[in-house]
């Protein structure tokens, strides 16, 4: 009964870590550029849904299993009181004993979640899949910007090493604060990073859509040609070891999106991560 020992293992083990939970987080108030982000949850939640594909994960973990993973639904706010009512529930799932992964919205949306995982887990490393550093001291005048969350995590100290890969837009005042922050960085000339996706300690995993080519993912507000392909960032997903305690899939914006191609992707993308968090 090897399967059914296996299935026991996992479950066992995603009882350990926590049960996956998904949380929309709706919110596009400070990307820099284009609006829209903001409207994708539940644009993901359908293309998860979609009868098209099965739910079980290419590392054989079956998503249609009742409680494998649940779904906390969509949080609502107001723009003034957003990263606080975000930290508040993130906080509130991962002392519930869950392990939240955000449908964002814009990439600032990542400061206020790591707050509230830096403060349960102090040797935190941060995985983060992205264009773009989002390193920025500041954009244009604004601090909270999707182009700054990172520097704020590690300028607060939220996370033990922090590791960027399939960067391919690092300026100098970007790779300054890559020295100053030693954020470990992997541009995409340099793939595969695989080796670079290893931890003893809590992983949070960060995912901006525009790491992919935009011939992939063309639902994004900052296109970055160059990029990866699904099949390398699935690749790099699946190469992570250590423990997963939380997500994020950010960037998608619908506005943009062609037949809902993006959005597929991202359901995609969010499919591999869930079963790489009950897979171990
Ligand atoms: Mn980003
Ligand atoms: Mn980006």
């Amino acid at each position: 009964m090897r399967t059914e020992n296996q299935s026991i293992h996992r479950a066992m083990t995603m009882k350990k870590l926590g049960t996956p939970t998904l949380l929309g987080i709706p919110f596009d108030g400070q990307s820099s550029y284009l609006r829209g982000a903001g409207d994708a949850p539940p644009k993901i939640r359908e293309a998860f849904a979609c009868d098209a594909s099965n739910k079980t994960t290419e590392l054989a973990v079956d998503l249609g299993l009742g409680g494998i993973y649940e779904d906390a639904g969509d949080l609502a706010f107001s723009e003034r009181d957003a990263f606080a009512v975000i930290e508040a529930a993130v906080g509130a799932l991962i002392d519930q004993g869950k392990r939240p992964v955000s449908l964002g919205g814009d990439h600032s949306i990542t400061y206020p979640i790591v707050k509230a995982f830096g403060r349960r887990y102090p040797e935190l490393t941060i995985f983060h899949f992205d264009a773009h550093p989002d390193l920025y001291d500041e954009f244009e005048g604004n601090r909270l910007s999707h182009a700054c969350p990172f520097a704020l995590i590690m300028e607060a100290g939220l996370a033990k090493r922090l590791v960027q890969v399939g960067i391919r837009t690092m300026v100098a005042h970007q790779r300054e604060q890559a020295e100053k922050f030693g954020v470990e960085v992997v541009e995409m000339r340099g793939l595969p990073a695989y080796e670079k996706l290893r931890a003893g300690g809590p992983i949070y995993l960060t995912f901006d859509m525009d790491v992919l080519d935009p011939a992939f993912a063309p639902g994004i507000s900052h296109r970055e040609p160059g990029g990866m392909s699904v099949r390398e960032a699935i690749a790099h997903l699946h190469a992570i070891e250590g423990k997963i305690v939380g997500a994020d899939l950010v960037e998608c914006n619908p506005v943009r999106d062609v037949e809902g191609l993006t959005a597929t992707v991202a359901a995609k993308i969010l499919k591999e991560i869930l079963g790489k968090m009950i897979a171990g």
